[in-house]
């Protein structure tokens, strides 16, 4: 095993148990389970587990979110208070081999325990055989499971919990299938329908009700219909806002909002999709509310799986929104566990993404109040409030916007592209050089261009580096970082997650504080 960072099995993790268990006679004797400990007394255990994943939620995106929320609105994130609440500690990402990793290794690493290849979904690295997930061992353990994503469900994150494949780019239907397979997962709130309806179809001909902004063609190619199979089996199934609220309380719930992913906030609103399209707060609840009248108690897994895609475009306005949509959703399951004492909280990340940061920049020390003692000076500006509500003012995402950049690209037409979408009016030189690169054979940023793999997200690679020029934000590549994320807990069992260690642990953790052997 390489490094000895906290594994799944560290028995240091047991001093960290809360004091009334540590007294009682029953955990000094019996054997060792889950992270390293006894299971906790029957008083001190979790009924119900509910693990929200970030996707791309790197330390800087939590520092965005942090700084946002205490210097524009004076509040911390709900975050914040659930960690300062219970209890806060690092998961590192490694991978199988590797210090890097990517959202399928991540999430088969929290769901199985076990050190996985990336792009592969809950297999073994080295006999590519299924391992069982912690979703699976819920439900043979007779608790209610669910997968919430504002993603496609068939995407790596909420996929890994079901789903075995040595490839989480195998076709989507594939992928589908599994998920809809036994065991049953109780309650399916998300996107990717185009992979559950039949070939030739459109999604929104299966499910009622779907907004007609993020329908779209089946990519099936069999007349299998997953929709209306669950619809046999007793599911009952929505496909916008006001579905879900009237279905509140269903005990078998699917829930498909797009044909692919759901789209940015930041595009909800521009498109006119806020009535229709759930947020991921509200499909949290809703969840929430199907899955808590199971007698044996429910495990459910939230991803907010859009700041990895701000992420991946360099999109600081849209990445805000996103940490915004989490964080939100974090406070409801927050809400629903502090009102009781039977449900544990996990609040996590697979990864940060686009090497996001805020720094400061010439021209200091900017603006300041009067109260400020007199011939204070400073050579750089450091990021500050005004930063922070350039972004908040973004409208729109710009990997929706940049496409509409004249062809060839003009000043005028980036400078007004850019303008509609983010409120910055960017320079007559700065947009006559993005025009410039942008009509490159091969535009590219000049800086680390090795590291963008995907030439659809570069046009907003290079508008960043020109936003950066007004809001001091800084990416370094288009794909994912390798620095540790946060690891929070609240509820029974939530002192598992102090200390540093690998996301291999979540899985002990969760085990644990149900008091699964
Ligand atoms: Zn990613």
């Amino acid at each position: 095993m390489q490094g000895q960072l906290r594994g799944p099995d560290d028995p240091v993790a047991c001093r960290r148990l809360s004091f009334a268990a540590v007294l009682s006679p029953v955990v000094l004797v019996s054997g060792l389970a889950g992270s390293g400990c006894a299971p906790p007394p029957e008083a001190h255990r979790a009924r119900n587990v509910i693990l929200f994943i970030g996707d791309g939620f790197g330390m800087n995106q939590l520092a965005l979110g942090l700084a946002y929320a205490s210097e524009v609105e004076g509040r911390p994130l709900r975050m914040a208070e659930l960690a300062n609440t219970g209890s806060a500690g690092y998961a590192i990402p490694f991978s199988f081999e590797r210090i890097t990793t990517d959202s399928a290794a991540a999430a088969t690493q929290m769901a199985t325990g076990t050190r996985a290849l990336t792009e592969t979904l809950s297999v073994d690295p080295e006999t590519a055989e299924p391992i069982p997930t912690i979703l699976e061992w819920a439900e043979e353990r007779g608790l209610a499971t669910g997968l919430v994503a504002n993603m496609r469900l068939t995407h790596a994150t909420p996929a890994a919990f079901k789903v075995h494949a040595t490839s989480r780019y195998v076709p989507e239907p594939e992928l589908a299938d599994q998920l809809f397979d036994e065991p049953e997962v109780e309650v399916l709130l998300g996107g990717g329908g185009r992979a559950m309806v039949p070939q030739g179809t459109n999604v929104g001909d299966s499910v009622p009700g779907l907004p007609g902004g993020t329908d779209g063609a089946s990519n099936r190619s069999d007349d299998r219909n997953l929709i209306a199979e669950a619809e046999v089996r007793g599911y009952t199934v929505v496909g916008d806002r006001a579905s879900l609220q009237a279905a509140r309380g269903a005990e078998r719930l699917v829930g498909i909002f797009a044909a692919s992913h759901l789209p940015y906030v930041l595009d909800r609103s521009w498109e006119g999709l806020d009535d229709s399209v759930p947020t991921l707060a509200e499909l949290t609840g809703a969840a929430i509310a199907s899955l808590e009248g199971n007698e044996e108690g429910f495990f459910l897994v939230v991803e907010g799986g859009l700041i990895d895609y701000a992420g991946h475009d360099n999109d600081a306005g849209a990445m805000l929104a996103e940490i915004l949509d989490y964080d939100e959703a974090v406070g409801v399951g927050f809400d629903f566990a502090r009102a009781r004492e039977d449900t544990l909280v996990l609040v996590t990340a697979d990864h940060g993404t686009g090497g996001f940061s805020f720094t400061y920049g010439p021209g200091g020390p900017g603006p300041l109040p009067e109260t400020v003692f007199p011939d204070y000076s400073a050579g750089p500006e450091m990021a500050g409030t005004r930063h922070l509500e350039l972004l908040a003012a973004q409208r729109r995402s710009l990997i929706e916007a940049m496409p509409e950049v004249s062809s060839p690209a003009t000043v005028d037409s980036v400078l007004a592209v850019i303008e509609e979408a983010t409120g910055i009016r960017l320079t007559e030189e700065e947009a006559a050089d993005l025009a410039e690169q942008l009509n490159a054979e091969t535009p590219a940023p000049r800086d680390f261009a090795t590291y963008y793999l995907d030439s659809s997200t570069v046009a907003v690679a290079l508008a960043a580096r020109k936003l950066a020029n007004h809001t001091q934000v800084v990416w370094s590549t288009g794909g994912h970082t390798s620095e540790p994320v946060l690891l929070l807990g609240y509820g029974p069992g939530a002192d598992g997650v102090l200390g540093i260690g690998e996301n291999t642990r979540v899985h002990g953790i969760i085990r644990d504080a149900l008091g699964w052997e």
